[in-house]
């Protein structure tokens, strides 16, 4: 990628796992990489300063972490000016940021339920709000969401999880028809169970039984899914918008 030809990707929830990697994958494609964290302050700058040494380039010069919670207007507002400041506009936003819980429908607190919906939809809301300024003045960007299988099919003990991804899909579809004419292409993916620290809870046995019930017979990566972001953020994917892809290892079909 030529100077002028380099992008910026800004990727929510970069810090570590599945976010992680997608940074990765775009850094070394030649993107500007604006990483966002929100406690794991240290892990997001040992990823920036492992990747700039890569890449043999300055502090600051291709990787920029970016501090917000994502569920807070005011900090994602602040976390692209700085970004914009630093980079230019945002021409890839992906939506990755998530957090998980596992507990009875009947256990559920108000807060358990607002906070599962503020970190996937308001989190991806103000986000894609936000990054839509610059992509419709310059009459392109890619938004590229992580939703999950379970917002498509439904998870046991994991009722606002998985209502809070189909709203992810739901946005998605939605905003994809509105900004299409916009020259802005908007997808999703839909990660099956990969093999981060998000199903650290999980005990080994559930894990055996996903694997199981996987029709590919085992997890998938950060890698896997890092891929999949990366096409639908690259021009072999110009003709694609609003869809849903799943890379479930053959979990959900359809
Ligand atoms: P992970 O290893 O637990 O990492 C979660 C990331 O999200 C961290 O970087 C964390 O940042 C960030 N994050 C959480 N809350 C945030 C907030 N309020 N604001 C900004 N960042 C926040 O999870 P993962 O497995 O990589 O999951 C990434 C995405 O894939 C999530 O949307 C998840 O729902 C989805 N997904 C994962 C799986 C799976 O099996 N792993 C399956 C389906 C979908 P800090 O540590 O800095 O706070």
């Amino acid at each position: 990628m030529s100077l002028e030809q380099r992008k910026t990707v800004l990727i929510t929830g970069a810090s570590r796992g599945i976010g992680s990697e997608i940074a990765r994958r775009f850094a070394l494609a030649g993107y500007r990489v604006a990483l966002n964290y929100n406690t794991s302050e240290q892990q997001a700058r040992e990823l920036a300063d492992l990747l700039e040494r890569q890449l043999g380039v300055c502090a600051g010069e291709r990787v920029l972490p970016v501090r917000a919670d994502v569920a807070d207007r005011q900090q994602v507002e602040r976390m692209f000016d700085e970004a914009e400041v630093h980079f230019g506009g945002v021409d890839v936003l992906v939506n990755n940021a998530g957090i998980a819980q596992q507990k009875l429908f009947t256990d559920l607190t108000d807060d358990d339920w607002r906070r599962m919906f503020a970190v996937h939809v308001d989190g991806a809301f103000y986000c894609s709000r936000r990054a839509l300024q610059g992509m419709i003045q310059r009459h392109s960007g890619k938004i590229i969401n992580v939703s999950s299988m379970w917002g498509q099919i439904g998870g046991s003990c994991e009722g606002h999880f998985s209502a809070a991804k189909a709203a992810v899909i739901g946005m998605t579809r939605a905003l994809a028809k509105e900004v299409g004419p916009s020259g802005i292409q908007v997808n999703c993916v839909a990660p099956g169970v990969i093999d981060t620290e998000m199903n650290g809870a999980l005990s080994a046995e559930t894990l055996e039984q996903l694997c199981e019930e996987t029709p590919l017979g085992m997890l998938g990566t950060c890698r896997d899914i890092a891929e999949a972001v990366f096409f639908l953020a690259d021009s072999r994917s110009d003709f694609i918008t609003g869809q849903v892809l799943g890379v479930n290892g053959g979990m959900v079909i359809g």
